[in-house]
């Protein structure tokens, strides 16, 4: 029997938990449906699932507030489901900690497609502690990436991040490329670590302009200007990695709101 991993629904519409349901359990998980956010956010705390599905609009509170709620002890990929898209909910999910986020009707082959590119999203390395997310060797066989040549094919140091060819080494502060060294700014080295660290969560400029300040939170005053250098920086980041902007590796633009991580290949 394969080691399956868990994952907790939360949706007030039946038709739809039960999709998901279906889809997940396909996906190999054990899957603990829940109709309410209290019910979500208390299934959560019980079963420490790996992925946890959230309904925007709940009958008791919001999916947000669900997600800040399920946030603040669990580490689980989240993501929100939403009747239309809407940048403004799509934003508020990302800063109540969302990794991602789909819309109804869903395809059920576009919400496994999701929760692979979430698995294989990278993580700063940490050694194993009580409630960190499960090793690789315990995710369901059928959302592991393909089995080819392991990359990177040695384990990784502490502080270092491994995303579709390209290792970044936070201490010595060094990126290589397919095990080729890439020239990069203090200000693009910071900017491909914040982009690293955050995946597939979108970081807005005004996020991106505190990360370079170097500012850990707060609401400080952000120019158009500010962004804009931001914008400039990215454009240069880009070229230096040859990161094509249509087809991304590692820099992706999420119009109108910031960027994130391109998708793992
Ligand atoms: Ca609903």
């Amino acid at each position: 029997m394969e080691e399956r991993g868990i994952a907790v629904v939360v949706e007030d519409d039946d038709d739809i938990r039960d999709s998901l349901r279906e889809v997940l359990q396909q996906s190999g998980f054990a899957v603990y449906p829940t109709s309410t956010g209290a019910e979500g956010v208390e299934a959560v705390r019980q079963h420490n699932p790996t992925v946890v599905t959230v309904d925007l609009g709940l009958p008791d509170f919001d999916g947000i507030e669900a997600s800040r709620r399920i946030r603040a002890f669990s580490d689980a990929y989240l993501i929100i489901i939403m009747g239309r898209l809407d940048e403004a909910d799509a934003l508020l999910s990302f800063e109540a900690g969302a990794d991602d986020y789909l819309t109804t009707p869903f395809r059920p082959r576009e919400l496994r497609a999701r929760i692979a590119a979430m698995l294989r999203r990278p993580r700063r390395f940490h050694p194993p502690q009580p409630g960190a997310l499960a090793p690789a060797a315990q995710l369901p066989a059928a959302l592991t990436p393909a089995a080819s040549e392991p990359w990177p094919a040695e384990p990784l140091p502490a502080g270092c991040f491994a995303h579709n060819g390209l290792i970044v080494d936070e201490g010595r502060r060094t990126a290589k490329i397919d095990g080729r060294a890439v020239n990069l700014t203090r200000t693009q080295f910071d900017l491909l670590l914040a982009i690293l660290e955050g995946g597939r969560l979108v970081q807005t400029r005004a996020d991106l302009v505190r990360r370079v300040r170097n500012e850990t939170a707060g609401a400080t005053f952000v120019s158009v200007a500010d962004e804009h250098a931001i914008e400039v920086h990215m454009g240069n980041l880009r070229k230096q990695l040859a990161d094509d902007f249509r087809a991304p590796r590692w820099v992706e633009t999420v119009r109108g709101i910031g960027y994130r991580l391109g998708r793992a290949r």
